[in-house]
């Protein structure tokens, strides 16, 4: 099945925003995904999955999502030692699920709102987007919205979405300089929901 669709991975909604509003003013229109399996605690997987929901439905766009919090799936593979970096290896598992997720369910392209932001390792993604378009036969559709980072933040605050202050995975809460005002903001049992 081909119909030019285009599946449009989101790894949080203030980053999709300028993303999906470009999308748009282009003609496209992308159905979302939320596949982010990095994100811990499952509280902050959960908060950021719906505000990525919110996003779908303030753009009328479908918006689909993986329940997969595999944390501890996630741990094993950083330990690996077959990626330089844990990033890397964070790009590959996101990017490897969209493009087969893209060609199996009928996509021509996919596309991850991982490129708007300047604090990413954007060439980085956009190669290992490439190696897994390649591997299951989709188009991967690079942009560079780096450009427009400050815009579609303040488009998200417009919006009243939630704008994290970590990049998602347990070590870069760690290491966040808010860490103590970003535990504060989790249930007192989101050690029980790790
Ligand atoms: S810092 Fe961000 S990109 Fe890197 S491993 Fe953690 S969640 Fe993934």
């Amino acid at each position: 099945m081909s119909d030019g669709k285009m599946l449009l991975h989101a790894c949080c909604a203030p980053c999709a925003e300028y993303p999906v509003s470009d999308l748009l003013s282009l003609g496209i229109r992308p159905d979302v995904l939320y596949y982010n399996p990095n994100i811990h605690p499952k509280f902050e997987f959960d908060r950021r999955r719906e505000q990525v929901v919110k996003l779908g439905e303030i753009y009328g766009l479908s918006c689909l999502y993986s329940d997969d919090f595999r944390m501890d799936d996630w741990l094993s593979r950083a330990w690996e030692g077959k990626y330089d970096s844990r990033c890397d290896m964070c790009y590959e598992i996101r990017m490897d699920y969209v493009a087969r997720y893209a060609s199996e369910h009928g996509y021509d392209s996919f596309g991850t709102s991982l490129l708007v932001s300047p604090y990413q390792q954007h060439d980085k993604i956009a190669k290992i987007a490439e190696q897994c378009a390649k591997k299951y036969g989709v188009d991967f559709a690079y942009y560079d919205w780096r450009p427009h980072f400050r815009e579609g933040q303040a488009m998200a605050r417009e919006h009243g979405l939630y704008r994290q202050k970590y990049c998602g995975c347990i070590y870069s809460l760690q290491d966040s300089e808010f860490k103590d005002k970003i535990i504060a903001s989790f249930p007192d049992s989101w050690e029980a929901s790790r």
